[in-house]
């Protein structure tokens, strides 16, 4: 095993370097070195105290995610802090870059934190669905109260330095060289020894601590870790310090290897790994400072903000003088909003907004690195567009287009440079949700993919790469899952009863809710488009097209799926809803029967996963983790569940192939079945 952790001296302190790049992460390899470390600090008598430091340019920003769900090997991380707490030496942990997790759990279990300006500290466990392991539920409340800390882990608030100093995270700010700082630090302490395990817990019984748990079981309610956090907080006020520690142990243990953890693990490497493209070789994203927006309607002021906030140089471009005014009243709004509710300071909302130059003159292209096209859905429309795009951008200059369901390869047929041109798909709101497809064409250069995947990241997002297919990955498996929730209501289901299913088990919101929301006339339009083209052997449900003759086109018409009386605050069972469907079901000579919520659930489960391996077999999706990134961070899906594929795989091939003859049998002719093998084996 390589060595993972080097000790230098400094005179009578040693310096012991934590060296496991990229991040430092804790490992069997990394603990073993700390423990070898420790062991010559104590009985060393030329020195007299210590500094943890990490190499590169952080401490330890998590732990090897991987081990997690494995029998852990010794030296386990509470071992290595009694070690630390035992020593007779003191430790001084010199903070950088990022203390995450295991590693803030052992700057909590040494004497001091000195910590660099922009080091970040925190305990994110209870976002992966355990708590912390190692002292953290215990330590953090000797420091910081009871509040605080339920605040801070069950929300896995990242806290950066200056808050940490002042709530008592860490002892100093260093001011020039970290290392110096704590080595001077640990000159100070010399002879002392000040453990956190000593502190005095203030109580557990008051309105405060009340208030911290009931705000964070509400927010928290989609983290199945957030009450074990709350109730191994609560009991340092009532258990002895090594009690505590050891039933704080038990729970980490017992959540590392539960279904949500192995979920969320799942998830998080699949994110991880969703900009990494094996398929683009090495290409490398071309340079982008100055970014051009065209069109500046709900999506295009949306992107403008998120690339503003990213810190490029925005030009948005419009063809109607009055939408572009209206597209820039509506950015100056969305940060006036930030800096009044304090979310922003007023400087950094001033500075984003003087990065913003809005035009009518196509000619100012010419400035941008890279053109994100975000006019009408309208294939002519983004055609010309695109022409006269490539009359005046620069050579290399990437082109994108947010098109959600058209042809990108007839986009790029309309210029000269079909491989400078790709789809970036946000989703909206396009400054808020994480999910970004970017697309790729027939002619599209790697490098030019690398530069949307790069883009992606920047803007602190998902991106997911996808083939050029009508709805790419995103708007397919969806239309997957609302079909089948459609054949459940023609079946017997109320929309209510499929909503309120697929909410218990965990999506944000239900499908027809959602439909509501977005209006029904947009997938209406796009049915009437299609109709010559159907498969007229395929099931095809009458009752959305019949609500939207009846004028019920969602919220905005005050009627969809659910009606929305004046003053009503959200979505209300609707009688006539219930008419029509049953109108539409006797037309059919459908007999209706009643679906469970088990059957609602599984249904769309295997409906999604169906599609998932259709798109894999077409190669839209390079991976199938993809689908997951995609269903979790665009669609509401809930994450402790990992995603469709990761439900899959759980199930098994052969319940999968059984489940999976059931749904092709309900669904009746039309039905076309993935190749679940695939699905299920392919490495990623
Ligand atoms: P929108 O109608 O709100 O805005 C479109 C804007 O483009 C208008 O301001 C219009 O003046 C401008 N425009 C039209 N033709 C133009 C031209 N030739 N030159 C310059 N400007 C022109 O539409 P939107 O909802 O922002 O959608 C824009 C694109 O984003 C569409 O392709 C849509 O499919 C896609 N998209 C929309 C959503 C969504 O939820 N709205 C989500 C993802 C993708």
């Amino acid at each position: 095993m390589t060595p993972r952790v080097h000790l230098e001296r400094d005179g009578e302190i040693a310096v012991i370097m934590i060296d496991n790049p990229p991040i430092n992460a804790g490992s069997a390899a990394v603990r073993q070195g700390l423990m070898a470390a420790i062991e010559t600090l104590r009985s060393d008598d030329t020195l007299e105290g210590a500094v943890l430091i990490g190499a590169g340019n952080t401490f330890i920003a998590g732990s090897d995610l991987r081990e997690f769900g494995q029998p852990l090997t010794e030296p386990q991380l509470p071992s290595v802090i009694v070690a630390i707490e035992a020593c007779g030496k003191p430790v001084v942990a010199a903070l950088q870059g990022a203390a995450l997790g295991g590693g803030f759990e052992l700057a909590l279990g040494c004497d001091a934190r000195v910590a660099a300006p922009g080091t970040v500290v925190g305990l994110p466990e209870v976002t992966l669905g355990i708590i912390p392991g190692a002292g953290g539920t215990q330590r953090l409340p000797r420091i910081v109260g009871i509040p605080r800390a339920i605040r801070m882990i069950c929300s896995g608030e990242r806290v950066p330095a200056a808050a940490a100093l002042e709530a008592g995270l860490v002892d100093q700010i260093a001011a020039g060289d970290l290392r110096s700082a704590a080595v001077a630090h640990a000159r100070q302490l010399k002879g002392k020894k000040q453990r956190v395990r000593e502190r005095v817990v203030p109580s557990a019984q008051s309105a405060e601590v009340d208030e911290a748990t009931s705000a964070a079981l509400k927010a928290g309610k989609r983290r199945p870790a957030v009450q074990a956090a709350i109730d191994a907080i609560k009991a340092t006020a009532h258990v002895g310090f090594d009690d505590g520690l050891a039933d704080e142990r038990a729970v980490f243990q017992r959540l590392r290897i539960s279904r949500e953890a192995f979920a969320l693990r799942h998830q998080f490497f699949a994110e991880r790994d969703s900009a990494k493209h094996p398929s683009l070789g090495e290409a490398t994203p071309r340079a982008v400072e100055h970014v051009a927006v065209i069109g500046a309607g709900t999506m295009g002021s949306g992107i403008a903000i998120a690339v503003l906030d990213a810190g490029y140089r925005v030009l948005l471009l419009e063809q109607d003088a009055a939408a572009l005014e209206r597209g820039a009243q509506r950015i100056h709004a969305h940060y006036a909003t930030r800096v009044q509710g304090g979310k922003l300071g007023a400087s950094a909302g001033a500075t984003c907004e003087a990065r913003l130059k809005t035009s009518l003159d196509w000619a100012e292209l010419a400035q941008a690195d890279l053109v994100i096209e975000a006019v009408f859905e309208e294939l002519g429309v983004k055609q010309q567009v695109f022409q006269r795009i490539d009359a005046v951008a620069r050579p290399g200059a990437v082109l994108a287009s947010n098109t959600s369901y058209l042809d990108l390869d007839a986009i790029a047929a309309a210029t000269s440079r079909p491989q400078d041109v790709i789809g970036l798909h946000f989703f909206s709101p396009a400054n808020v949700m994480k999910l970004m497809e970017v697309v790729r064409g027939q002619a599209s250069a790697p490098d030019a993919l690398a530069t949307g995947l790069a883009l992606g990241k920047r803007l602190k997002k998902l991106p997911v790469l996808t083939g050029n297919a009508f709805g790419f990955i995103g708007n397919r498996l969806y239309a997957a899952y609302r079909r089948q929730c459609e054949f459940m209501v023609e079946e017997g289901a109320w929309p209510e009863q499929v909503d309120a299913a697929l909410q218990a088990f965990g999506f944000a919101m239900g499908p027809f809710a959602v439909a509501d929301l977005s209006g029904l006339d947009i997938a209406w339009r796009m049915r009437q488009a299609q109709a010559a083209t159907r498969d007229p052997q395929a099931r095809y449900v009458h009752i959305p097209d019949r609500l939207c003759e009846a004028g019920r086109l969602g919220r905005k018409t005050g009627a969809g799926y659910y009606g929305y009386p004046e003053g009503s605050k959200g979505p209300q069972v609707d009688e006539a809803v219930h008419e029509l469907i049953a109108f539409c079901r006797a037309e059919k000579g459908v007999v209706p029967r009643s679906l469970s919520d088990d059957e609602i659930v599984r249904r769309v489960l295997l409906a999604i996963v169906n599609e998932a391996a259709l798109l894999l077999a077409e190669g839209v999706a390079e991976r199938a983790t993809d689908v997951d990134v995609v269903l979790v961070n665009g669609y509401g899906f809930p994450r402790w569940e990992g995603g469709p594929v990761f439900w899959a795989r759980e199930r098994g091939a052969a319940a999968l192939q059984d489940d999976m003859l059931w749904l092709a049998g309900l669904c009746g002719p039309g039905f076309v079945a993935g190749d679940l093998h695939h699905l299920l084996t392919t490495e990623n």
